[in-house]
């Protein structure tokens, strides 16, 4: 039954693609014992232009408006995958974000990244200050306005550019490379970390000037002193014409709940 309406609808499709129908013709040709839950396109997803032979749009097949929300979803649904997130950090958010003495600074810049109103943000310090939280509720926040971006693990990153692929890819090594110099938003987490080589470094200096020199937004965390990171990244990370660097001079987590927090009596 169901692959019989399913030939039905592809025979209907064949039948469309050229010829002058409009939404009124097909509705009129379908046969009557089918219960359509579009009346415009009758479940195609596509609609013709009601015009004249001859007509620019004649024959042109346009998306229906009973497919936007489906539509819209399967974007979402790809920019996630292609964003990358790590498995099991849907709470990375804004809502889920534990403000704490300290934090402030980091969370203003966040939140203007996320708006689109700050291109570049450095998160600066130790393990456990909320971060790479900050990092990824700004990409999440991104991808929910409908914008791609990318995270990466600097240190997973590198040793990707190293085997010259990443296991989920579903494009060519260039092309990836590519995508991480020109998406919409990349996010850098734990630049530092990675003992890179000669080569794998000169491709992220690369990547991070290229994003620089084409003005394209950039979120960097890291737990090193501007010092230690690579004296050509960290000299775009510096430039106050374009973005901000913030310190996080908060508590780690861990201790921070230990201090400032009751323990729940059990
Ligand atoms: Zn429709």
């Amino acid at each position: 039954m169901q692959e019989e309406s399913s030939f039905q609808r592809l025979g209907q499709v064949l039948a469309n693609s050229g010829l002058p129908q409009t939404t009124s013709a097909k509705k009129a040709s379908a046969p009557s014992s089918i219960e359509y839950k579009c009346p415009i396109c009758h479940d195609l997803g596509w609609v013709s232009f009601d015009v004249e032979l001859g007509h620019p749009d004649f024959g042109l097949l346009v998306r229906c408006e009973c497919m936007k929300e489906a539509d819209e979803a399967e974007r979402r649904a790809r920019f996630l995958r292609l964003c990358r997130l790590p498995a099991a950090t849907e709470d990375r958010t804004f809502e889920k974000f534990e403000p704490r003495p300290g934090l402030e600074k980091a969370i203003q810049a966040a939140q203007q990244v996320a708006a689109g109103k700050l291109r570049w943000l450095t998160l600066m310090g130790g393990v456990d200050t909320g971060k790479s939280h900050l990092a990824m509720a700004i990409a999440r926040k991104w991808l929910e306005q409908g914008k791609p971006a990318r995270y990466a693990a600097v240190p997973v990153f590198l040793d990707e550019l190293r085997r010259g692929y990443h296991p989920d890819a579903d494009m060519s090594y260039d092309q990836e490379f590519y995508f991480y110099q020109n998406v919409d938003l990349l996010v850098l987490d734990d630049l530092g970390m990675e003992c890179p080589t000669p080569w794998a470094q000169e491709k992220l200096d690369m990547l991070v000037n290229y994003r620089y020199e084409n003005a394209l937004p950039l979120v960097v965390t890291t737990n090193l002193p501007m010092d230690q990171i690579s004296p050509r990244i960290a000299s775009r990370l510096q430039r106050t014409d374009f973005g901000r660097v913030v310190n996080i001079k908060a508590l780690e987590y861990r201790l921070y709940r230990m201090k400032e927090r009751p323990a729940k009596p059990k």
